[in-house]
This record gives C-alpha cells, structure tokens and sequence, in this order.
C-alpha cells in the first residue's frame, strides 16, 4: 500500500502466469501461491490465472488492478468508415502507394451477380492462360490494361446475407448488378444503403442487356430515383450496359471500375501495419482452418501471428486464387491461409500481431470483452445506448432503418426525421423501404451499428432471432408522432431509461355529452385493448397528442367500472379535459418500469 494508505494501480492481463503475477507484483511465487491456495485456487508456478482471481491477489499485496491494455485499438468496426480504411488513414501519407482496387458485387438475386463473376474470371489474364484454371476462394484477381483488379466473389450460400452486408465494407468500389430487363429491386435497394453506408463508390452494371425486353432508359431513370443518376445525364455515376451472358460490355465495366479507382485514390503502405477483411472460412479435411485474408495494408508473410475477431493462429502456408503456394501477399491480394486456430468469421478483420503469445492474449480479452458485454447488455443496443454514445462522440448521429407498411407512411416518415437536428446531431437514415423487417435490414444495422424503426410493420421470426445474436434493437410504432417524439427525445437525451410505455388499448370518440358534475363525458367504444380506470391516458386527434393525463370517471351504463374491453362501449370523463370531438382517440396506458443497463 502506498504512504496515504491508497491502493497502488497496476495494469494486469487476461491470462498470467503465477511467476509473471509475482514479477508484477515484486513478490516471491511462493507468497502467491499461498494467497491463491487462500483464496481456494490450487495452482503451480506455470499455471495461468484469469485476471479476476490476479486481481484478488493483487488486491490482497495493495494493488488496484485494472485489465492491461495489450494494444490500443477498438474492437469493434462499426465506426461509419470501416476500421481498416482509418488505420490505412493513420499510415504515413509519404509511405502510401496506389494499390489495385477490390472490388464487391452486389444487387438483387438472379439479376446475374454470380453469371458476371464467371463471366469476369474466364477473361482472367492474370490467370495466365486464357479461362485459366482457378481455386474458389471467395476471391479472385483480374488484369486489364497492366493493372490488377480483385474481386469478392461470395457464392449465395447461407452465410451470404452476412457478406453482403460485410462485403460492400471490405471493398473499395461495388458493382451494382441491375437486370436491364427487372430494373431497381428491394435488394438493389438494400446494396445501395449498404454501400452508402460503408462510403464505397458504385459503379452499376446494367446486365441482361442482351434480352428483348431490356429497357435501359426506364432503369436509368429508376436508378436517378434512388440518387444514382448516370454520368451521361450529368450525374456521377457510371452506367455501363454488359450482357454476363454474351459477355459484352465486360471491358467498359472493367475500365469504368479504373476509373473511379483512380478518382478515389486506393491506397495502401505495402511496408506498413499488416491488416485486412476475413473473406471467408471454412474446415477442410486435411488442412484444418482455413480462411481467405484480403490483405489491405502491409504484406503477410508465412510465419506472421494473426488476430481475427476472437481467433488467432500462426501462418502456416499461403495459396493464391489460382492454388498456388506464395510466401509473401502485399496489398489488395487475396489468400487463402492455413494455420488459424479457429475458423474466423467472414466480414472480420484480420491483423498481424506482434507474437503469437501477443496474439492470445489479444483474443483472450476480446472474448472477455465480449462476455462482459452480454453480461451487461441484454437487449442489445437501445436507443438510450446509442444517445449515449451520441454524447460520448463516440458518434455524430442516430443511424435508424425505417420500414413502414406501405410509402405512404414511410415518406412522412423519413422527411421528419431527415428535419431533425438537435445541436448539430442528426438522424442518418441509412435505409428506408416498405414491407416486414427482414434479416437483411438487421444486418445492415448490425454492421452500421443502427437501431431498426418499423412502422406498422413486424420483423420476420428469422429477423427477431438475428436481431437477438447481432444485439440490433428493433422499435415498431403505430403512431407517427410516438416515433418522431421519441427519436426526438433520443436525441435530446430526454429519454428515460428505465421507463416504457406500454399501451394497454384505445377508445374511439363517438359522441360528447354534456356537462356533469365533473364536466364534460365521451361516449366511446373500445376498439382495441381495454380502458383501465387508474391507468394513463391520452387523447389523439388525427394522430396528434393533445391532452395527456387520468381518468375521472369510467361508466358503463351509468355504473362506475375499473376496466372495459374491447368491443364494449363506455363513458369516459377526464381529468382536466372537456374538449372532447367526435373521432378523438383515447388511448390507455400504462408507465412500465424496465431495466435499461
Ligand atoms: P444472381 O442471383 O444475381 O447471382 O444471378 P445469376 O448469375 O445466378 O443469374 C440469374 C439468371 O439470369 C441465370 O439463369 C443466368 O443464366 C441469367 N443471366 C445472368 N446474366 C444474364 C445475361 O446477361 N443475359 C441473360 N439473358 N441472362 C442472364
């Protein structure tokens, strides 16, 4: 203990050793051992203890321990820019050189995503010799014109909603596919939010061009609708017609991709930190682990110890997209690695360590991190946990996905919310469409680190499950000014947490009486729900709030009752209110007390 009698703050790691806790702490290993054995943990000198039972120890010598800080860096890449993008930013620009653009594929299913990514390879020079033979590994590289380009290529397997979500946030630039012959689809729509979301320029590819009843126009025009207006209408982005099928326009597209390459400045230091997006991943008998590491920044090496999300492992042998064996990847290129220990998740980024014991005891925080996480946070991320980090600056605005049942509610909707702005944080809405709120939607706010409104609408069972795992907080409202006040009320940072609203039924207005003892009395029926007389209430007109208080009285037939349901028919005298209309809604409620950590 120090003179004052505080405890002395020391830094200690996930995992030690008995005799590294006894180096840290000055003490003999024996001393520790004994105050283990005290503490009921039977240990030798070699045996780790997790940072819980070091920090008893250390407690007990008169230390204050608080976890070590293996290396500065943040978990989680949910930063607007994708991580790897700032830690290319973060390199020194004198040391940054052009590297060859990656490239993902996006748009709606059978639009010919995957017919263009075998249309692309067979044109492959870089292969070698023409159509040249190639391994899948979530990957590939193309030449044109001496210069490289590589490609994502995600097959539509299961895991492929993730990775499209991930895949528009490992690359520099998306191909948009559009069918010249279907125009712009839900799921082109959803790409496009994808790819707005993670800052990635798009190129469109206008497919199918060779079907009879390809309407380029009217799908240039569809596109100009959703903020893609084409070069040649003096907009800024490149349309460029191709037939995946025929394999024509496939040169413009690939020159159209250099293009904006060159307009966007890739970059990357080739002797700079090592670091990238996991691709994919998968066991193969015989070789374990195996995972494809787009490389970003810097060159892996057979050899290098890497950290991917809460794995790590040792690079054993590297193969490119052709399956052959390479010592060495620099930036933009795409591997297929042996060695990791566990199979790391697509969309991940990889880095590499300084040792492997480095690298362990990075994954060993983050697992605990994580555990501490769902620990502390059941419910996933909440609107007043998002308003906090709004007021940590940890961001500069509230991300939502609104869906709404039908446009007409969803216009209101999103011009509302784009109108606010509290003290310079405002509403980004990252994706605004009608129907339920399905897997994509939760992706999409996981990896933008958004919350999902719904208005009139439910998520899909597939999506309440997703958004449970992903910790993405789903709201639904039925009422306009309940889901403006509320986002309001986030970013105000007026909301309460530990209250909820939970609407117990409405009433609708159906005649005014008059005057009583008390004032003035509603005739109503009870259209959903039920009336409670201690309850809260609140009366709406056309939508709008204008009177929120209690109950005076509550009569069926004359007769004082506590409750009535639905179906029924009732007089209601409020409080404080006589300004009842015809076609007023009176809704009942109550304030439920919830634990928000
Ligand atoms: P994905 O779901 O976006 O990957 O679409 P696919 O590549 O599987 O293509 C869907 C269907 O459209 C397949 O039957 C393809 O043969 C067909 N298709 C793809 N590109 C073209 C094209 O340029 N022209 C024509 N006529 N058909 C195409």
């Amino acid at each position: 203990m120090s003179e004052n009698g505080e405890l002395k703050r020391i830094e200690l790691p996930y995992s030690v050793t008995v005799r590294e806790l006894s180096e840290i702490l000055q003490i003999s290993p024996i001393e520790v051992i004994k105050n283990l054995m005290a503490n009921g943990v039977m240990a030798n000198i070699n045996q780790e203890v997790d940072f819980d039972t070091a920090a008893i120890v250390a407690a007990e010598m008169g230390f204050d321990a608080s976890p070590l800080v293996v290396e500065e860096e943040s978990l989680e890449d949910t930063a607007e820019i994708p991580l790897w993008r700032q830690w290319i930013a973060d390199e020194d620009p004198k040391n940054l050189q052009v590297r060859p653009p990656v490239v993902g594929i996006l748009g709606h299913v059978d639009h010919g995503k995957t017919s263009l990514l075998d249309a692309i390879r067979q044109t492959d020079v870089a292969g070698g010799e023409a159509g040249g033979i190639t391994q899948h590994i979530g990957a590939y590289q193309v030449k044109h014109n001496e210069r490289l380009i590589s490609f994502i290529d995600t097959p539509g397997h299961a895991a492929f909603t993730a990775m499209r979500a991930r895949g528009a946030q490992g690359a520099d630039i998306v191909v948009l596919v559009v069918a010249a012959d279907d125009g712009v689809m839900p799921q082109t729509r959803e790409a496009i939010s994808h790819a707005k979301a993670a800052k990635v320029p798009i190129v469109v590819a206008l497919n199918k061009m060779d079907r009879p009843n390809a309407a380029p126009d009217q799908v240039k025009q569809q596109l100009a609708e959703v903020d893609l207006v084409p070069d040649e209408w003096d907009g800024d982005t490149l349309v460029v017609p191709i037939s995946a099928k025929e394999k024509t326009g496939l040169d413009d597209l690939l020159e159209a991709i250099l293009l904006v390459a060159d307009n966007n400045e890739i970059l990357a230091n080739p002797n700079g930190r090592v670091f990238g997006t996991v691709i994919e991943a998968s066991h193969e008998r015989g070789r374990g682990a195996m995972a494809t590491f787009l490389v970003q920044n810097g060159a892996l090496k057979i050899g290098d110890a890497v950290v991917a999300g809460q794995t790590c492992g040792k690079i054993k042998a590297m193969f490119d997209y052709k399956g052959e064996t390479i010592a060495k990847a620099p930036p933009s290129v795409p591997v297929s690695v042996m060695g990791m220990d566990e199979i790391p998740a697509a969309g991940e980024l990889f880095r590499v360590a300084k040792s492997t014991k480095a690298a362990r005891e990075i994954v060993e925080r983050r697992k605990q991190l994580v555990a501490d996480r769902k620990a502390a946070a059941s419910g996933g991320m909440t609107l007043e946990q998002l308003f906090a980090r709004v007021q940590a600056g940890e961001a500069q605005e509230l991300r939502l996905i609104i869906k709404a049942d039908v446009q007409g509610s969803l216009e209101p909707i999103v011009s509302s919310l784009n109108d606010m702005n509290v003290e310079g944080i405002g509403v980004n809405i990252l994706h605004a469409d009608t129907g339920s709120i399905g897997e994509n939607d939760v992706m999409l706010a996981s990896t933008s680190d958004a919350i999902i409104i719904g208005f009139n609408t439910q998520p899909d069972a597939a999506a309440r499950r997703m958004s449970e795992t992903e910790g993405v907080s789903i709201r639904t409202y039925n009422i306009i000014y309940r889901l403006t006040e509320d986002i309001d009320k986030a970013l105000k940072g007026l909301l309460e947490p530990e209250k909820r609203e939970v609407t117990l039924g409405r009433a609708n207005v159906l005649a005014v009486f008059g005057a009583s003892r008390i004032g003035k009395a509603a005739g109503c029926r009870v259209v959903e729900g039920e009336i409670r007389r201690n309850a809260r209430i609140r009366v709406l007109r056309e939508e709008e709030a204008i009177f929120e208080g209690e109950i005076a009285s509550l009569k069926r037939h004359q007769d004082d009752v506590r409750e009535v349901r639905e179906g029924f028919e009732c007089g209601i005298g409020l409080r404080g209110f006589n300004d009842f209309e015809e076609g007023d809604v009176i809704e009942c409620f109550t304030i439920e007390e919830v634990k928000v950590i």
